[in-house]
């Protein structure tokens, strides 16, 4: 047994002390390790950089500690119960680090918990200590560690299995309110902390929901609790999955209200979160990549299959909203569309395929500059429409007798339930397997070559025509609409993200054989006036839309301090918007198609 005290020291200088005991060290020098990242966040992170002391003692004799790399130490040689004591700094507003001040502590396992090489396996004992002084007397902890020994406030001891799964239960101090709300008996408890006034009642009525939906595709619950680790800050979104909980992060005006009942556009995309991270308890908690098994947190791991456990998981989250009812029909395709631009907005989708974002994400998802969109593809968004493709594509094929649900249910009994890693092809073989279709077409076209993936087609025998056109206006990011849309008339775009500062428009990305592109602007570039007049960013969208496509205006802009003058000639918007309409009439057959998709009742007589 490993021994670990954590205790929020100092709130006010975000420092935790902590505490490992190890009772029989290894006599040739004890080592001990921090990991270098947090499972699924696929960054290296480099945790320890924030253990800011660090002393060993043996029998009240001081060890002493040599630092053998970045995040290793190995003590003297010492005969006895060997004690580390050290500080860990935690202002991390994410949902990857920690987090301490006065008002709350919130830690994952891979920031503070130093593993003792070589003893990885042990079961590990967490002794959780309130913070000294007033102020903290009605603090108490949430976290979905297995309890040992606890207070009434939580403070106490917790056990975990081994080092891996001490790492895996975040835990929240401070003082929260939480809810809980049953199914089949299993507590699943939301825990809020921050200032809001939202709804608890009506989130977890509407996350039951949602949490039932996803029960019922994989066919069982894998957990004995689950808790919801919500934190709500003015403006913030982020959420991380673990194996009995999830740490979300969002805005207080995404929470639901008790005089608002439409869902806002926040709370759909709140509970599309938690969707995400609900389902992450089967896909990439416990159906896992074998890489992922066999490694740990010190270095990376590869794996060409990210885009299973994120771009499926991607595709479930919204598709459980609209199957469960809380969203309508049109809500879900204008999700969808929105996503479908997203892709087609980026060229960097026909240089990478979904394998390659996989395996890359380290140094290319997760470590996105301003040559993002030209360069890679998201394996969440393009992941998800992939996944969106296969379902169609297996319901035709099958004729409405399978779908995507029942590969995921297969894959949950073959290799999630086992407990057995799923091998880089594992995926493709397995829906091959359990679906009787050939698959490897879809498969080579999807994930491994970087062709436009067959949506239109693969939706329009559900009744549901897509169409790419051109942006309706600079904020359109493609919708449902109730007519078959007309093109518009071709208007001149920059081909740039851009940003209103005071002293004239940032260019923040510049887009591949865009305007801005081949007039020469670049990222960081400071627009300062266009044909001779200072114009806000607005204003230059609406000059652009009414230039004569081919015709130049000349652009005066800073590269840092120095001016330059461009000519910026007047190129058409792409085909990059999706919008989404309805087969009118739709046949019975494409009703009966879509019912059984969204699981409504639209279709039934
Ligand atoms: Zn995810």
């Amino acid at each position: 047994m490993i021994h670990y005290q954590v205790v929020p020291e100092s709130p006010e200088a975000h420092l935790f002390q902590l505490e490992l005991r190890v009772d029989d060290p290894d006599p040739a020098g004890q080592c001990f390790w921090l990991p270098a990242w947090i499972r699924g966040s696929y960054l290296i992170r480099d945790y320890a950089r924030h253990i800011i002391t660090l002393e060993a003692e043996c029998l009240g004799q001081p060890v002493s500690l040599e630092k053998l790399d970045k995040q290793t130490w190995r003590a003297q040689p010492c005969q006895g119960s060997l004690r580390i004591s050290y500080r860990v700094y935690a202002w991390d507003l994410s949902v990857r680090g920690g987090h301490l001040d006065t008002r709350h502590a919130y830690f994952n396992g891979p920031c503070l918990f130093l593993a003792v090489a070589g003893r990885e396996q042990e079961p590990c004992r967490l002794s959780l200590k309130a913070p000294a002084g007033v102020g903290y007397g009605a603090w108490r902890v949430a976290t979905g560690m297995p309890v040992e020994a606890v207070d009434e406030r939580g403070f106490g001891d917790y056990l975990s299995s081994d080092y891996e799964a001490l790492l895996d239960y975040p835990v929240e101090m401070g003082e929260f309110e939480s809810v809980v709300f049953n199914i089949d008996g299993i507590a699943h408890r939301i825990v809020l902390s921050g200032r809001h006034d939202g709804d608890l009642e009506r989130l977890a009525d509407d996350l039951g929901k949602v949490c039932r939906q996803q029960i019922a595709l994989f066919g069982e619950l894998p957990v004995s609790s689950y808790l919801f680790l919500l934190w709500v800050v003015g403006d913030g979104y982020g959420g991380l999955e673990h194996r009995n909980s999830s740490s979300l992060l969002c805005s207080r005006e995404d929470l639901p209200h008790v005089d608002r009942r439409e869902a806002s556009e926040g709370y759909r995309r709140l509970l599309g979160l938690c969707s995400h991270e609900y389902f992450h308890l089967w896909n990439v908690k416990r159906i896992t990549p074998e890489p992922f098994l066999q490694a740990d947190t010190r270095q990376e791991v590869y794996t060409r299959q990210l885009w299973v456990f994120e771009g499926i998981t991607s595709y479930y989250d919204d598709l459980a909203l609209v199957r469960c009812g809380l969203i309508e029909r049109d809500a879900y395709f204008e999700l969808l569309a929105q996503t479908i631009s997203q892709v087609r907005r980026g060229s960097g989708r026909l240089k990478q395929t979904l394998e390659e974002s996989s395996f890359d994400s380290w140094t290319k998802f997760y470590k996105q500059d301003e040559n993002a969109p030209n360069a890679i593809v998201s394996y969440y968004a393009k992941g998800a429409l992939f996944a969106l493709c296969l379902d169609l594509h297996i319901r035709l094929e099958s004729k409405g007798a399978q779908s995507l649900d029942d590969v995921m249910g297969a894959l949950w009994r073959a290799y999630g339930k086992p407990g057995v890693g799923l091998p880089e092809w594992g995926f493709e073989r397995l829906a091959s397997e359990v679906t009787g279709l050939p698959l490897a077409e879809l498969f080579q076209l999807g994930v491994r070559s970087t062709r436009e993936l067959p949506l239109a087609r693969l939706l329009q025998p559900f009744g549901v025509e897509m169409h790419l056109l051109p942006a309706r206006s600079p904020t359109d990011k493609g919708g449902v609409v109730q007519e078959p849309p007309e093109r518009p008339r071709p208007q001149a775009v920059l081909g740039a993200a851009t940003r209103q500062l005071a002293e004239g428009i940032q260019v923040n990305q510049v887009f591949d054989g865009g305007a801005a592109q081949r007039a020469g602007l670049a990222a960081g570039d400071l627009i300062i006036a266009v044909d001779g007049l200072r114009l806000t960013e607005t204003q230059l969208q609406q000059r652009l839309a009414r230039t004569p496509l081919g015709d130049r205006l000349p652009l005066h802009q800073f590269r840092r301090d120095e001016l330059m003058e461009l000519q910026l000639e007047a190129c058409p918007a792409a085909d990059d918007t999706c919008l989404i309409h309805f087969t009118d009439p739709p046949s019975r057959q494409q009703l009966q198609r879509l019912a059984a998709w969204l699981q409504s009742d639209d279709g039934a007589d």
